[in-house]
């Protein structure tokens, strides 16, 4: 006698037969928006072939990169000084002004698609599938963020004691650092930087060190559309570059996505000095992320949605499944399918369209996931065979005996599985709380009571019942973990804005 949830078949097809969110899906489902972020139908023949040409492109400038002039550290204090002398007229222009700047970048991102999309293969080597979600994503980004702006960052007036006006008013802190990572080179650095500016900040925009042309790109058409150039200040460069900007006193805030460990250094280098005002980081780190299966779960779709969450973007994603908890009664039978699965996926050159699982971003990334998956050798559960040539990381199960043996997050295709035992759910939620993380976690239960538990217990940012794990999208799913995952707020939600403001009350007595 429970109550069941939605049987997943049914849905999928209320969705039109997929409910993969790079996939379209029908148009009353999608925010206003997200409309003009769509519009390619990687189904139809001809467009794949146009599409793959664009991809594989030659783009000359990703050949012969110049170093930029300079040492980090003077290129730092120069692109603060610049994005400080800016700040007194973008802060002063009005959130709608701003707000149509991010509308008309959505506008080119959106021209400049094929292009994008081609960095977006041969600098970061995405699929094409991927690369596509980055370009949407990125539109999606400075479309809501710039809605979001004209809803929610006009002066309120607020009620008060007889004969007094209260005015609250919000806007930019001044000269805001964003740093970008590598796994989202156009869509979250984008993400950043749009919010920063449409709360009235100017910005200094340092993208990761493996990715500078594609953001130098959107930085390009992002002054096209009337931002000016010294309200975004392209800055690229190493861990120099990042370390010199946030231990800029004059800097008015951060916002950072990468590792756990770098967001604690940028936290502790805002503190270090005494005589620095004290500014907001907005930081989104990793996560050691798990999904619960119940035997109740329907399989086919259990699989799927692993092979994606695992999988997909070569596992270097944030949301990324790292951990697959399995009821001991279905374990072997679902391994069986999941290795199964895994022997249909196409490891290889990201800029074919067949491609389902390119490289990992660079030697260092390969190095340590390669290290990792050889000390478990004698637990493999399954591997895949992938080209020699290449950074290509074998797509992997990994057994391990409990939840608490992973340790750290692997930022690649290895997947580590493990079991629980029935009527153990809220202890095994306990446990993956127990690493701290708090990213993303995931629930395969056909049980309401299973699905009420993980909402009740699991302490992570994103929850997902019954679907994958990855592909959180704008304004439906805001982005963002706790505890070691990240500080908040989430990026793509409602209340993303505000932290880039300073708030200013008036009282006048009237
Ligand atoms: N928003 C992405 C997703 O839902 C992950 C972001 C990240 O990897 O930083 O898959």
């Amino acid at each position: 006698d429970v109550d069941l949830l939605t049987d997943p078949v049914d849905k999928i097809a209320r969705v039109g037969g997929t409910r993969h969110p790079s996939i379209p899906l029908p148009e009353d489902l999608f925010m206003p928006e997200r409309k003009n972020s769509r519009g390619l139908d990687l189904s139809d023949d001809t467009e794949l072939a146009r599409v793959k040409a664009a991809v594989n492109a030659p783009l000359p400038f990703l050949d012969k990169k110049a170093p930029p002039k300079g040492d980090d550290a003077s290129r730092a204090q120069s692109a603060v000084a610049t994005a400080l002398r800016g700040f007194p007229a973008w802060s002063r222009r009005s959130v709608e002004d701003r707000a149509a700047c991010l509308d008309r970048l959505a506008d080119l991102l959106e021209r400049e698609r094929d292009t994008l999309m081609a960095l977006a293969v041969q600098e970061a080597f995405k699929t094409i599938p991927d690369a596509l979600a980055e370009v949407r994503e990125a539109v999606d980004f400075c479309r809501y963020y710039a809605a979001q702006a004209r809803s929610r960052l006009q002066p309120i007036e607020l009620p008060g004691p007889t004969g007094e006006r209260n005015v609250l008013r919000m806007g930019g802190r001044g000269a805001f650092v964003c740093i970008a990572p590598w796994n989202f080179p156009l869509a979250i650095f984008l993400g950043q930087v749009s919010a920063a500016l449409v709360a009235g900040n100017t910005v200094i925009a340092k993208p990761a060190p493996q990715t500078p042309e594609i953001a130098a790109f959107a930085v390009g058409l992002a002054h096209g559309a009337g931002i000016p150039e010294d309200a975004l200040v392209y800055a690229a460069g190493g861990p120099d570059m990042g370390a010199a900007l946030v231990a800029d006193p004059r800097v008015a805030g951060v916002a950072f996505t990468g590792s756990t460990a770098t967001a604690k250094r940028i936290a502790r280098s805002l503190v270090a000095d005494d005589a620095r005002p004290i500014v907001p980081l907005i930081a989104e780190t990793g996560g050691i992320n798990a999904m619960i299966v119940d035997s109740t779960a329907l399989p086919e779709q259990v699989v799927a949605d692993v092979v994606t969450s695992s999988f997909r973007s070569a596992g270097q994603r944030c949301s990324a499944l790292r951990l697959l908890v399995l009821q001991e009664e279905i374990a072997d039978r679902t391994l069986e399918m999941l290795s199964g699965a895994m022997d249909t996926l196409v490891v290889g050159d990201p800029g074919d369209p067949r491609t389902d699982v390119g490289p990992v971003i660079d030697q260092s990334a390969y190095d340590r996931l390669m290290g990792h998956r050889a000390a478990m050798e004698s637990r493999w559960l399954k591997t895949l065979p992938v080209p020699a040539q290449g950074l290509f990381v074998p797509p992997t199960l990994i057994g391990v005996e409990r939840i608490e043996d992973v340790q750290q997050e692997w930022f690649g295709p290895l997947l580590h599985v493990t079991t629980w035992k029935s009527g153990k759910l809220a202890e095994t939620i306990e446990r993956v709380n127990a690493s701290g993380y708090g990213l993303t976690m995931g629930l395969h239960s056909r049980i309401a009571r299973a699905a009420d538990t993980i909402e009740d217990l699991g302490e992570a940012g994103n929850l997902y019942v019954n679907r994958s794990m990855i592909g959180a999208i704008v304004g439906s799913q805001p982005f963002g973990g706790e505890g070691l995952s990240g500080t908040g707020p989430k990026a793509g939600g409602p209340n993303y804005l505000p932290r880039f403001c300073a708030e200013r009350v008036t009282s006048t007595d009237t």
